[in-house]
């Protein structure tokens, strides 16, 4: 079985209780972990993969709870960093009834932002191994060096690079340079999963076939592209070819984690097979693609992300026979 190591942020999500109210008006909110790169891991960990998570906490009780919560999921924190420079990031979050999130992220230096690059050690990664990221950490801190070191080394080792954005534009002041910051690490990745809200953003063409021949043709280095499409499950491009999953009719209450879910799930698969990507065939990701979306409904069912994720055993019994938990 290969690696699958992501990088960048580990968070306390504090999620207001009432749903539609501004944060400012907002009077409870109940403390979950988050930060995508953590939720993509434990979903690895969950399903019986072996995930790294390359991360910096606070010495504070939340960086406790963050190192508890992921060993029990199954993750490996032993390459995880402490500082007594900055706190664990903490972010507040509010729900609109349309699914839609409100983001407040709280310490304007978190101890995530903090990772040097000095703190990644090449001969971590091996042949095969995959390494993601995502775009919250691409912020200009040392831990946006400390991914580059992590993606050159990978990149040594013969190993592959999972990008997936996971646009929070409430972060950059400045949204050029944020898009310019995505389309520079775009260059490196040999997956890219991107939702199809985010696509627009990326590329600026709002016909989605259009935008992803544009990323397809500008970024010649991907070896799979795919856009998660809500309900309506995903659609890849794959070796000249497109390939439409449709999603998985489920009672959704809480959407948090759904694209961490289905990217964890997906490298969870990759990084079961002998093969690597670039030697797959087609069936073989269409298969991949619907196990994700498997697993992704079924994080939608319950509240959280972490906490929403469903056992190996529980997404097969969902596939085989439509029954959950
Ligand atoms: P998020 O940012 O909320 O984590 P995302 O915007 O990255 O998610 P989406 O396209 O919304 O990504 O969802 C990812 C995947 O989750 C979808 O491809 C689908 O498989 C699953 N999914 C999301 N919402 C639903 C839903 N309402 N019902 C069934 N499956 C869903």
């Amino acid at each position: 079985m290969k690696r699958v190591y992501t990088i960048g942020e580990i968070l306390i999500d504090f999620v207001s209780d009432e749903i539609n109210t501004h944060l400012k008006n907002v009077g409870t909110f109940r403390k979950t972990p988050g930060g995508a790169p953590a939720n993509v891991a434990a979903t690895v960990a969950k399903l019986g993969g072996e995930s790294i998570l390359i991360t910096k906490i606070g010495i504070d009780p939340f960086g406790d709870y963050l190192l508890e919560t992921l060993q029990n999921a199954g993750v490996n924190i032993d390459y995880i960093q402490k500082t007594n420079l900055a706190n664990t990031g903490i972010v507040f979050v509010s729900l609109k009834d349309n699914g839609e999130r409100e983001f407040f992220f709280y310490n304007r230096i978190r101890a995530d932002l903090l990772l040097d690059k000095d703190e990644i050690d090449p001969s971590w990664f091996k042949k095969g191994d995959i390494l993601h990221f995502c775009s919250v950490d691409l912020v200009d801190a040392p831990v946006r060096y400390a991914h580059l070191k992590a993606i050159e080394s990978i990149k040594q080792a013969k190993g592959f690079v999972s990008f997936d954005p996971n646009v929070r534009l409430q972060l950059w002041n400045n949204k050029k340079e944020y898009k310019e910051t995505i389309l520079m690490f775009l260059k490196y990745a040999d997956i890219l999963k991107i939702s199809e809200d985010e696509v627009e953003f990326i590329t600026n063409i709002k016909d989605i076939q259009r935008a992803a021949q544009w990323i397809l043709t500008t970024f010649d280095n991907l070896k799979i592209l795919i856009i998660t499409r809500g309900q309506n499950g995903c659609l890849a491009y794959f070796n000249s070819k497109q390939i439409e999953v449709e999603g998985y009719k489920v009672k959704a209450i809480d959407t948090t984690g759904a694209g961490d879910s289905f990217i964890g799930a997906f490298l969870y698969m990759l990084s079961k097979e002998e093969l690597n990507i670039t030697e797959m065939t087609e069936s073989q990701i269409r298969e991949y693609l619907k196990f994700s979306n498997a697993v992704a409904a079924l994080t939608t069912m319950k509240k959280g992300a972490i906490s929403a994720l469903p056992s190996l055993e529980n997404v097969n019994r969902f596939i085989s026979f439509g029954v959950y938990e």
